[in-house]
């Protein structure tokens, strides 16, 4: 597995390989690397001739100076389990190959409304960082596909806002959630919960799963205001619980039958913030 540390060095390599006719498979990651993550490199893998997974923290997309501090980085770990995939390549680099001076005042990127509501009205710039490092991303690599997961539902279509702004060729596969086997969304984070915690998390899942159980049996503000009050009761800090249409992410009232609908979740336990969809 070739490891690319600079921004140079994956372009020559890119582009050598696109000169072969070789297809691009990238999979953009921050690390501390799970199945989740891992089905995507495999999905790539099937796909295209080369697969790339980056592994970068990316300080502008934390708007929680805690959460970047607790963020796990176990580089060796996970470069043994792309290895272990047959992923052919990553991208590794360091703060100053992306930030250099450590400048990280980025531009300002225009996402329409889905940097006001839901994530971005809970993470104030949280965006524009993804936004950021995306745009630096997808012009390096300019992949043939592009795979991340709906466990990201916000971010998935920043992404597909952006690759449209960008008029790209890129095709965007968006990844179904892998899960626990309590229905606990697999995260990075979720290593941070304690086991009480840990316990509890899965009422995410169960939630979400009840919600579509009832999709259309009763007016969507009732059933989301008995399962806020079940989650707090539980000791859940609930930021969001929305019905939202699935291709523009806008916020109904009720159930609708001519629209894509899906419920998005975020919850704060403990010190850890969760978030889960799921489509209806
Ligand atoms: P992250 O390292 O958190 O930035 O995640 C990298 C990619 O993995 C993003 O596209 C995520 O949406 C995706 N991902 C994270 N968790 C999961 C999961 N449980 N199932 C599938 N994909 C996931």
């Amino acid at each position: 597995m070739l490891v690319f540390k600079t921004q140079k060095t994956l372009k020559d390599f890119i582009n050598k390989a696109k000169s072969t006719g070789k297809q691009i498979g990238f999979v953009p990651t921050m690390g501390a690397l799970h199945n989740g993550h891992l089905s995507l490199i495999k999905a790539s893998l099937e796909a295209n001739d080369i697969s790339l997974c980056s592994i970068f923290v990316n300080p502008t997309q934390f708007n929680d100076s805690n959460d970047l501090k607790n963020y796990p980085q176990p580089l060796e770990k996970d470069l043994a389990l792309l290895e272990s995939l047959g992923c052919q390549a990553v991208f590794t680099p360091d703060m100053d190959e992306i930030y250099p001076k450590e400048d990280l005042v980025i531009p300002n990127y225009d996402l329409g409304i889905l940097d006001t509501i839901l994530e971005a009205a809970h993470r104030p710039g949280h965006f524009q960082g993804v936004a950021h490092i995306m745009t630096l991303l997808l012009n390096l690599v300019e992949p043939h596909h592009l795979y991340m997961g709906q466990k990201d539902f916000q971010q998935c279509m920043v992404i597909k806002h952006l690759l449209k702004q960008m008029d790209s060729d890129t095709h965007f596969n968006m990844m179904p959630i892998l899960r626990e086997d309590d229905g606990l969304a697999m995260s990075s984070r979720n290593q941070r919960l304690n086991e009480f915690e840990r316990a509890k998390a899965g009422l995410l899942y169960q939630v979400l799963v009840s919600i579509k159980a009832k999709q259309g049996m009763q007016d969507f503000s009732i059933i989301q205001k008995e399962n806020i009050e079940l989650l707090e009761h539980k000791g859940l800090k609930v930021d969001y619980l929305s019905l939202v249409d699935a291709e523009t992410l806008e916020t109904y009232d009720n159930f609708k039958e001519d629209r894509p609908l899906a419920v998005v979740i975020a919850a704060h336990l403990g010190n850890v913030r969760l978030i889960d969809n799921i489509l209806l």
